[in-house]
């Protein structure tokens, strides 16, 4: 590369026939893969995948193509991480709780049990601190992270079995992934995580009691209401998850300034887009859920609620607790935690309740 640019450069100088550097920028074309954690085309988050790749291409007006590749498409799904820190693909689409073995740090940037709603997560993000020290957790890995989509508050999952009080998560085998499944393991459950493809036949078989994976938009489309009986919420574990775009550093870097504009301003784009896309049908998604299937929804009782919080309340500690970059991340996260909630008690919280007033 490096000797192919002198050339160029030692070219357009001393010759003065070869094209000006502008031209050469306009006619560039970058051929980026996109590997995903979640199967092609899934609704909500492979569209929203899609979505991405194709306003980066309109945007940038063909000038960077992008291609996106489902879970096992190139890469399995939890290995997408891995892909792009090496640059096997240039960018991916995922969940940060997914990479707790590379740092348990990421986990504070997808979900964090009792932690943020989307709106409160995208504020600590862009105006909160929260991307500059993502920007430096995953900068060692040679990636570039960006918040691209959030599905908002999830349902707390599908059971086969009824949850009336903290024993009966005694020995409860469930797929939950990030920090909410180590605060399960330590109420007493046992906990796994797969992608979200073999859930389905994994609650069919017994091999797991319950899973939890997203809410009614997108369980509706993997058909657990088939294999399960109840249907929890609320998403204790997930209150407003974020999805990542992981850029790679070289490949981000060979971009102009106007490209690598246009790529984060599309992961912005994406990021509102989702939640949105999340809200309207998962209003819909539920009403065929509880109509169609009669499926029965259930609200987790308060003492398993209060359970589960105190028992969050000590893992997210722990976590920081054992890594220095983690105790920074907290630190940032829990603060902004704190002042956001007086804020959204007197606002959404105290408009939501005025709404519900019969
Ligand atoms: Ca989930």
């Amino acid at each position: 590369m490096k000797r192919r640019d002198f050339i160029n450069k030692a070219g357009m100088v001393a010759g003065g026939a070869l094209v000006a550097p502008s031209v050469v920028q306009a006619k560039a074309k970058f051929r980026w893969k996109m590997v995903t954690a979640w199967p092609k085309n899934f609704p909500g988050l492979g569209s929203g995948a899609n979505l991405l790749a194709k306003m980066i291409n309109e945007m940038s007006g063909g000038r960077i193509k992008v291609k996106v590749y489902g879970a096992n498409e190139m890469v399995p799904a939890f290995e997408v991480f891995d892909a792009v820190s090496k640059g096997t693909a240039q960018m991916g689409h995922s969940g940060a709780y997914y990479w707790k073995g590379k740092s348990a740090a990421t986990q504070f940037f997808s979900a964090v049990p009792f932690g943020l709603t989307a709106q409160e997560m995208n504020a600590w993000l862009y105006y909160g601190g929260g991307m500059e020290l993502w920007r430096e957790l995953y900068a060692p890995f040679n990636l570039i992270p960006a918040a691209a989509g959030n599905s908002g508050v999830q349902m707390a999952g599908w059971f086969n079995r009824e949850i009336k009080s903290v024993a009966d998560l005694q020995g409860l085998k469930m797929r939950i992934p990030g920090l909410g499944g180590e605060v399960l393991r330590r109420a007493g459950g046992t906990t796994v995580n797969m992608p979200g493809g073999e859930l389905f036949t994994s609650l069919q078989s017994g091999a797991i009691d319950a899973t939890e994976w997203v809410g009614p938009y997108n369980d509706l489309a993997f058909g657990f209401h088939k294999v399960a009986k109840f249907y929890y919420y609320p998403g204790w574990h997930e209150p407003g998850s974020t999805m990542e775009a992981m850029i790679n550093k070289h490949a981000f870097n060979e971009l102009s300034d106007d490209l690598q504009s246009i790529v984060m301003a599309a992961c912005k784009a994406v990021n509102m887009d989702m939640i949105s896309d999340y809200t309207a049908r998962n209003n819909q998604a539920l009403d065929a859920l509880v109509n169609k299937h009669g499926v029965k929804l259930m609200p987790l009782p308060d003492d398993v609620l209060r359970k589960l919080k105190q028992l969050s309340e000590e893992v997210v500690l722990e976590v920081a607790k054992n890594d220095p970059m983690a105790q920074k991340i907290y630190d940032s996260f829990h603060q902004f935690r704190t002042q956001v909630t007086r804020w959204s008690a007197l606002s959404e919280q105290s408009f939501l309740r005025a709404r519900a007033l019969v």
